[in-house]
């Protein structure tokens, strides 16, 4: 060890590199991070948790729609962008700090600075020192990506959506994934007017068919306009601060921000994975085995770069298998299978294992078992909004293969949930539990 000046040194202090930052160095190896923006990463600095407090921000929107009925008035009830924002972006400093004393009482070294791989040990600062390590580890992440097309500069992307002045009366949404789903719905209940562009004709490619059929025409039914097949061809700046929004085969739309989430892509660029002759796949991830190892021994990856899922959870857990693989003396890797993930649209969706296309292509022979109800809080406050829950069965075992929901707190409904899924468990183990009544969840174990 004592060749090196450090045992692991970490580009990037996002969920994967922090996680396995801190446990390599509770396994006793000297580590280092370097970090050249802030500590936490997308998902803390501009990414899962700002976004879900605007959600929760934005939420009481309905909450206030539907408290009517509950003997609740709120007359002049106002909403101030400004003052959640700033909330939401101090909120963000106190955890990036709380991320920050999490390395130090590691004892893990900071070093705020870019840094690029030299060759298989050695590391280059933008200061320009070099240092060496034993073992790097390469966790820098993912960066929107922007397609090309005249007056692209002119547009947002996550990483801006969080700092705007003021809320935008219309935007223009670019995507219909996750990102565009989630500020689709944070805008529209903002009260800002919402049209989501796409270049084919899904949202959210890869959920259930049935959830985000129902998902649109809930969205819709609420004011978000969409326009599918229709790529940009420019973006044009108005005198007036405005945009034109030129699509392809339709009249150009008005906006006041154009937001584009059109995907992320591994953050390689110019990262000298070269000089240690590793190789980029086609979209620019670093291509790992199962202990997150690139091409080169002394290299390892996790996290979006690597492209595997991109959610932080996942990172996490690679990061730790990544530790306790190389400093814990115990090999682990990550399993991949039912990986429960939601979209925080308004309403939100959620799914664990195969969704009912994917269970039938795979296994053929399987039973669909669907709840489609109406939550009572929505019957009593009047909302015509229904809930959709479906159970996806192996025949004849009953073996769940994937559930997916829609409706108010799904994500947190199915995170309990995918224990069950995950653990292999089959409709008749859900029908032998007894309901948990009044609830949503309930028809969990009630569907036929
Ligand atoms: P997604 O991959 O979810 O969606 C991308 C959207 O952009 C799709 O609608 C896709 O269209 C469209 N698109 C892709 N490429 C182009 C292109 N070249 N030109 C025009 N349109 C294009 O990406 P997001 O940016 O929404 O999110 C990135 C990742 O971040 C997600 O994959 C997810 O893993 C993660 N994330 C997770 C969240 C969560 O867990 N709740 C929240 C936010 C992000 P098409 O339909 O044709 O494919």
């Amino acid at each position: 060890m004592a060749d090196y000046d450090y045992d692991l040194f970490v580009i990037g202090a996002g969920s994967g590199g922090v996680r396995a930052s801190r446990v390599a160095a509770a396994h006793g190896a000297k580590v280092a991070v370097a970090e050249e923006h802030k500590v936490g990463g997308t998902c803390v600095i501009r990414g899962c948790v700002p976004k879900k407090l605007l959600v929760y921000g934005s939420h009481f929107a309905e909450d206030l729609e539907d408290a009517a009925n509950y003997g609740w008035s709120f007359e002049n009830a106002k909403f101030d962008w400004a003052r959640l924002r700033d909330h939401v972006l101090n909120d963000v400093d106190r955890l990036n700090g709380l991320y920050e004393k999490t390395l130090e009482s590691h004892g893990v070294e900071r070093i705020m600075q870019r840094a690029m791989v030299k060759s298989a040990h050695t590391v280059e600062l933008a200061d320009g020192r070099e240092v060496t390590a034993k073992y790097i580890l390469v966790a820098v992440g993912g960066w929107p990506f922007v397609p090309q097309f005249e007056g692209a500069e002119h547009c947002i992307t996550s990483n801006e959506v969080f700092h705007l002045d003021k809320l935008p009366k219309r935007i223009v949404i670019a995507g219909a994934g996750y990102i565009a789903l989630e500020f689709a719905g944070i805008f529209n209940a903002l009260g800002c007017h919402v049209t989501v562009v796409n270049r084919s004709n899904v949202i959210l490619r890869g959920y259930d068919e049935s959830l985000r059929d129902r998902l649109l025409q809930i969205t819709m039914s609420r004011g978000i306009e969409y326009k599918f097949h229709c790529p940009f061809q420019k973006v044009q700046k108005r005198e007036d601060g405005a945009f034109d929004v030129h699509l392809e085969g339709q009249d150009p739309l008005v906006a006041d921000q154009v937001l584009v989430a059109t995907g992320r892509r591994p953050k390689t660029d110019g990262l000298g994975l070269e000089n240690a002759g590793i190789e980029l796949d086609d979209g620019g991830a670093i291509p790992v085995d199962e202990y997150s190892k690139t091409s080169c021994d002394s290299i390892y990856a996790v996290g979006d770069v690597t492209d595997r899922i991109q959610l932080t959870p996942v990172a996490i857990r690679e990061g730790q298998a990544f530790a306790d693989t190389v400093f814990g003396g115990k090999p682990s890797t990550v399993d991949y299978a039912c990986v429960p993930s939601a979209v925080f649209s308004q309403p939100p969706l959620a799914g664990v294992g195969l969704t009912e296309g994917e269970a039938r292509n795979t296994y053929g022979n399987i039973r669909v078992y669907s709840s489609d109800f109406r939550p009572m809080k929505n019957v009593f406050a009047d909302r015509q909004e229904r809930g959709l829950y479906k159970l996806i069965c192996e025949e004849p075992t009953g073996k769940v293969l994937g559930l997916h929901m829609i409706g108010p707190d799904a994500p947190e409904i199915l995170q309990a949930a995918a224990i069950a899924v995950k653990a292999g468990l089959t409709k008749a183990d859900f029908d032998a539990t007894v309901a948990l009544h009044p609830s949503m969840a309930e028809e969990l174990v009630l569907m036929r």
